[in-house]
């Protein structure tokens, strides 16, 4: 069987090009979107995915704002200054970065930011519009997902997808992104009786778990899409996926690697919502 690789950086790349041309069109028009970024205290993998963002805004043209808030930030003095966001007619985007220290509700904060500025697609209403089918932000994870399978064409529709993880930012959306595209969906966790055997019928696995290597070969049938979502660091400091990729690589049609997989296109679909939310 020969493998496809799902090629999330190169994919992202093409994604942002496309962006970059867009955002000079619209520069032309004298708009010019702007994101604003907020981070709380000192975590390092955030401020890595900080960083990548800042980057990627600077490459496609994107205004960036930055509020890099100490730790001890209370949640009141940031609800304060999401509101100011919302107000900000240049502002169009407002992201986040979560987790935020344990003393701030994400929740709460989510609630905060205006649904027409929520580039994240964390808010119950953009998570209400794409269960029902509405127009709105979709999560940049699993709306990056999808798009890395249209853009290799691999079908969807009819096929047996098996999503492993119900979290709200990637297993929840994905099966409904999935559904969506007519995919026959079905959501694993960690209560899920006989996940091997639910696994080995699918057409299509998206494994977002948080558990390295957890996917072997004994999960996956001869042939199937297989997409790692998983982002996690081994003692030696190397990232792997929730996939045994080596196990698992020559019995799939196509897989996504990891890292240059999921991670690049997360980001690419964050860029994607920041220039659709003015154009
Ligand atoms: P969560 O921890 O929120 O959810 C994990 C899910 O996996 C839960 O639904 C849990 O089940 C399920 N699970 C855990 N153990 C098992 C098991 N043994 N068998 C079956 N199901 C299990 O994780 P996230 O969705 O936030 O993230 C998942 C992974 O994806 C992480 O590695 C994260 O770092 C990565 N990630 C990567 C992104 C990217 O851009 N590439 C973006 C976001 C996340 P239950 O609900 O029953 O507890």
């Amino acid at each position: 069987m020969s493998t496809i690789i799902l090629d999330g950086k190169a994919t992202s790349k093409k994604i942002k090009e496309e962006l970059r041309d867009k955002v000079m069109v619209l520069k032309g028009k004298g708009v010019e979107p702007t994101l604003a970024v907020v981070i709380v205290g000192d975590d390092p993998a955030s401020h890595v995915y900080v960083r990548s963002k800042k980057r990627a805004c600077e490459f496609i043209g994107i205004r960036s704002l930055s509020y890099e808030l100490p730790e001890d930030t209370s949640e009141e003095d940031l609800l304060g200054i999401v509101c100011e966001l919302n107000d900000r007619d240049d502002v169009n985007g407002i992201l986040v970065q979560l987790p935020l220290p344990k003393h701030i509700s994400d929740d709460k904060v989510i609630m905060a930011i205006n649904p027409v500025k929520d580039v994240d697609g964390f808010h119950p209403v953009s998570v209400g519009n794409l269960s029902i089918g509405n127009k709105g932000f979709i999560s940049c994870t699993p709306y990056g997902i999808i798009e890395l399978l249209k853009r290799y064409e691999v079908p969807i529709e009819g096929k047996n997808c098996v999503i492993v993880g119900r979290s709200n930012i990637v297993g929840k959306p994905i099966s409904i992104l999935l559904l969506r595209e007519n995919g026959t969906v079905t959501i694993c966790h960690s209560r899920t009786k006989d996940l091997k055997g639910v696994c080995k019928n699918a057409d299509i696995i998206i494994a977002a778990i948080g558990r390295a290597k957890m996917i072997t070969d004994e999960y996956v049938k001869e042939g199937a899409v297989v997409i790692d979502v998983g982002i996690n660091r081994l003692e030696d400091g190397t990232l792997c996926g929730d996939v045994d990729y080596e196990k698992v690589k020559d019995l799939t049609s196509y897989i996504t690697p990891v890292p240059g997989g999921v991670g690049p296109m997360t980001i690419a679909m964050l860029m994607s919502n920041v220039v659709s939310s003015v154009s």
